[in-house]
């Protein structure tokens, strides 16, 4: 019988993030020798439909440790938890999303149980002996290296985006074990009092819901406050194209495509943006294009989900002001 390989399904306001899903479907594919894949889920009050998604992704079994003290992360004590659980249930290898809280309690996982750890991989694979081989960038990403941990279980993080999102079976029932485990009130040591959601306009591109997103089209520097200001009346983060980039609108962190980074937004605005492939290639998950170009032969056109043919110069200012007319006019909440 083979020893389970576990994925940590890091949740967050109710759902598990993308990076965990991701570990899971990969799992399944490389688990030919046949261990089984569990998820283990620590929260508090977890709905069963985060069991759903676990399965549907690629969960074989799934373990909850379910307490009201266990709404938020809290280094001490998940990593008792997570400890406490290997040592019960003995897995071979135990894999968690490359996040801040992923990398934390891997590391502090692995030095309780005196285990190695690789964090930050970008490729994992299992040899003929199902033992996990793990590849990451080393020297400053200009090189990659393989490792193998010693010792068992094997720990790793893994980064978000590099393997790919996909269901890997229908809805159905998995087995769930609920396991109480208790920890001492030292443990107690800090306490998360209030979230603040982070400003659109800094955060992160990849984790933006809506983007607007600028290109030569837009009129370089002087011009650019006008998608900086459309963005911030509704919400959105500020991203743009190579052009935009090489023209100083944008820093390189902002930059949208294959050098660039990949987004996954609910709404993506591309304004003065061509669409050659090199961009269009990082926004393959964005739910809904809005394209605004003057050109209607431009190739972001055939590729929106909404096309308007303006010319930015005329268009922008008057289409910013009527965006902030309708938002502050109590037509919409952000
Ligand atoms: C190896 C490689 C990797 C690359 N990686 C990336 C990448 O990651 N991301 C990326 O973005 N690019 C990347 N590029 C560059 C990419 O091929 C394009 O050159 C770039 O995306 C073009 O930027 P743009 O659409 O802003 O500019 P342009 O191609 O110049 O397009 C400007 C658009 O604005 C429209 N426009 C002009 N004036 C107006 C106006 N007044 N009103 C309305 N519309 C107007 C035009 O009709 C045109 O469609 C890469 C290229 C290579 C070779």
């Amino acid at each position: 019988m083979h020893k389970e390989i576990w994925v940590f399904a890091e949740a967050c306001n109710n759902s598990i993030e993308r990076v965990s899903l991701e570990l899971l479907g990969e799992v399944r594919r490389l688990s030919k020798n046949g261990a089984p894949t569990a998820a283990v889920l620590i929260g508090a009050g977890i709905s069963p439909s985060l069991r759903q998604t676990l399965s549907q992704y690629g969960a074989q079994k799934i373990y909850i440790v379910d307490h009201e003290k266990l709404l938020y992360y809290q280094s001490e004590i998940y990593t008792h938890i997570l400890t406490q659980l290997v040592r019960q249930k003995k897995p071979q290898i135990i894999l968690l999303g490359a996040t801040p809280n992923g990398n934390d309690m891997a590391s502090r996982v692995a030095a309780r149980l005196r285990v190695g750890f690789v964090s930050n991989c970008t490729d994992l694979k299992l040899n003929d002996e199902g033992r996990l081989v793990l590849w990451k960038a080393i020297r400053g990403g200009k090189s990659q290296a393989a490792f193998m941990t010693v010792g068992s279980p094997q720990i790793a993080t893994v980064c978000p985006d590099v393997i790919g999102l996909e269901k890997v079976v229908p809805l159905q029932t998995v087995p769930v074990e609920h396991l109480d485990i208790s920890w001492d009130k030292n443990m107690e040591k800090a306490e998360v009092i209030e979230f603040f959601k982070g400003n659109p306009a800094t955060i992160d591109i990849t984790e933006a819901e809506i983007i607007v997103a600028g290109g030569r089209g837009v009129g370089g520097v002087e011009k650019w406050p006008l998608i900086e200001g459309l963005a911030d009346v509704i919400g959105g983060a500020v991203a743009g194209s190579r052009m935009a980039k090489d023209l100083g609108c944008i820093s390189r962190d902002r930059l949208v495509g294959q050098t660039g980074k990949n987004v996954r937004p609910k709404l993506y605005m591309a304004l003065g943006i061509s669409g050659a492939s090199h961009h269009v290639n990082g926004l393959k998950e964005a739910e809904k294009v809005v394209v605004i170009n003057k050109d209607r032969h431009a190739p972001f056109i055939k590729k929106a989900d909404l096309a308007v043919i303006a010319d930015l110069q005329e268009l922008l200012p008057v289409f910013k002001e009527t965006v902030t007319e309708y938002f502050t006019g109590g037509h919409f909440s952000k």
